[in-house]
Formats: structure tokens, C-alpha cells, sequence
């Protein structure tokens, strides 16, 4: 018989292990949208203000969809995907 801290224990592991999961289906996701946005020639625009990102930022992060100014004005928005 487990007991409640035994139990606790495993729970906290699991929603761990969720949420690495959770965590690897939205950089998949930003994975395949790049790749999208390649094959569609809009690949390093901003998609908010359709500037070219600079290549900074893209080699920071090849998944960026917005110039670092727009990156940095969205996040004081709501984000679109959960960090
Ligand atoms: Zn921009």
C-alpha cells in the first residue's frame, strides 16, 4: 500500500513528465510552422509587422516569427503558446 507521500511523490513526477511533453508539442509545432513558412517563402518576415527578422534573432531562435521588436511588444501581451 503506497502511501500519501509515496503517492505525492509519483504525481508530482508524472505532471512533470506531462508537462516536458506538453513542452516538446509546442516546440514541435514551432518546428513544423518554420518549416511551413519556408516551403511558403514568408520564412524570417515578422508576421506582425512583416519586417525582416534580423539574422540575430533567427540564429537565436530559427522558430522566430517576429522581429525582436514585436517579440518584445507581444510579450507583454497574452502569449500564444504556454511557456
Ligand atoms: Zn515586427
Amino acid at each position: 500500500m503506497m502511501s500519501h507521500d509515496d503517492v505525492r511523490h509519483r504525481l508530482q513526477h508524472e505532471r512533470a513528465a506531462v508537462l516536458a511533453r506538453q513542452h516538446d508539442a509546442f516546440a514541435l509545432v514551432e518546428i513544423l510552422e518554420a518549416i511551413e513558412r519556408l516551403d511558403a517563402g514568408t520564412y524570417g518576415s515578422c508576421r506582425t509587422c512583416g519586417d525582416v527578422i534580423d539574422e540575430e534573432t533567427l540564429s537565436a531562435n530559427c522558430c522566430a516569427r517576429r522581429c525582436f521588436d514585436c517579440e518584445v511588444t507581444k510579450s507583454l501581451d497574452i502569449p500564444e503558446l504556454p511557456a
